[in-house]
């Protein structure tokens, strides 16, 4: 059973046939999204057939794009615990307050759902040869399931990057190239090699299938939640897949006929002050958003200062009456601390930039108390202890 039917570009409605290698729509420089046939889908699948599979991203293939069940790379990612948090909710005075930890994915963070995904569709379509720019994670992740895959793997990551990322993408045989400068550098550069030589780029949404895999946490959540979904998400957002997967998961779930209700969350994008794009296209209430210039913050995964899916992002966090917020590294570090203290959690800071954005919105009345809210810590803060001291 294989629903996958076409994909489209959001901006000018071009559309590609699955079955091809696709990057993005040439045509207007828009990612590619995925299209399922979901009338069909509604009418043969059953929702609590899903919850009865063995965990992991893949028991949710009849939405995802590989047909061939051998292809599907699976090294435990998906299913990540949805933890509560009660010392945090009795400090900030909201009893529904909940922690998607995506620290438990394989290479740390949830950069192996997406790379999952892409790498196994790839694999099916007959890619010989992979590369990635990243601020960190992704190189990790794309490696991995290069690893597993049997495929080369190229990665181009800042010379700055996390050590962890440089020293996992290694290990699992990657080449690495350490890039001076910022991850848009290294998207140069790895576009170059690409052309050079005939690799797949797997940037973030430079090819439609890594938001497919990170859609799978929209899925989880409605599940989780009883199928009702939470009222607030918060994202932190570097290049949105996460983001603009969720939304469109939550799309896919009302057209599936699988929710009990039509309440939608507020979609939150939370950055680092020094480097936010998103939160200052949205406050300008701009469709697109500017190259940050100067970009720099200790979470690396946010320091995404060109995002190729701004109008995608932007647009899920509008349709969804959602907000953008900028949250300073001393922020960022206190939240941490607090997470680790309060709750046992060591996240990621980009993670913990979750909690400082979630701080302010509580204390400008922006999420009440009886909201079910959700943080999404996206990685381990076992990645990042380059210069840290305890
Ligand atoms: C990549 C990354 C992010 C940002 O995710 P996007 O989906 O690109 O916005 C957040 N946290 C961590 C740990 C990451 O590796
Ligand atoms: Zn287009």
């Amino acid at each position: 059973m294989f629903y996958l039917h076409d994909l489209y570009c959001p901006e000018c409605g071009a559309v590609f046939a699955t079955g091809a290698l696709h990057t993005f729509c040439t045509a207007c420089r828009s990612p590619l999204l995925a299209r399922y046939d979901l009338a069909r889908a509604r009418a043969e699948l059953d929702r609590a057939a899903f919850s009865a599979r063995p965990r992991g991203m893949w028991r949710w293939h009849e939405l995802l794009p590989v047909r061939d069940p051998a292809c599907r790379l699976a090294l435990g990612e998906g299913d990540c615990p949805l933890l509560t948090a009660p010392r945090l909710s009795t400090a900030l005075g909201l009893p529904h307050l909940f922690i998607k930890d995506e620290s438990f994915n394989p290479t740390g963070s949830f950069k192996a759902r997406g790379m999952a995904a892409a790498v196994s569709a790839a694999l099916e379509l007959g890619v010989r040869e992979l590369v990635v720019p990243t601020a960190g994670n992704a190189g990790g992740a794309l490696a991995a399931y290069a690893a597993r895959a049997g495929l080369p793997a190229h990665v181009f990551m800042p010379a700055d990057a996390p050590a962890a990322n440089v020293v996992e993408a290694r290990l699992y045989g990657a080449d690495v190239q350490l890039v001076a400068g910022l991850i848009s550098d290294a998207g140069r550069l790895a576009a170059a090699a690409a052309a050079e030589h005939g690799w797949f780029d797997v940037s973030t949404f430079k090819e439609p299938y890594r938001v497919e895999g990170k859609k799978i946490m929209g899925y989880e959540l409605a599940e989780e939640f009883g199928w009702s979904l939470p009222d607030v998400i918060i994202y932190p957002t570097g290049g949105g897949t996460g983001l603009v997967g969720m939304w469109k998961a939550f799309a896919e779930l009302a057209e599936l006929g699988w929710l009990v209700d039509d309440r939608r969350p507020r979609m939150v994008s939370v950055q680092a002050a020094g480097c936010a794009p998103i939160v200052r296209a949205f406050d300008l209430g701009a469709e697109r958003a500017e190259f940050f210039a100067g970009a720099a913050t200790l979470a690396a995964g946010l320091r995404v200062p060109g995002p190729f899916a701004d109008r995608l992002i932007l647009r899920s966090l509008r349709e969804s009456g959602g907000t953008a917020v900028a949250v300073g590294d001393d922020e960022i570090l206190a939240a941490q601390r607090e997470l680790a203290q309060a709750e046992g959690i060591f996240a990621a800071p980009e993670g913990a930039a979750t909690l400082a954005g979630l701080r302010r919105l509580a204390a400008e009345g922006w999420v009440r108390p009886g909201e079910r809210v959700v943080l999404f810590n996206t990685g381990a803060g076992l990645k990042y202890l380059d210069g840290v001291s305890a």
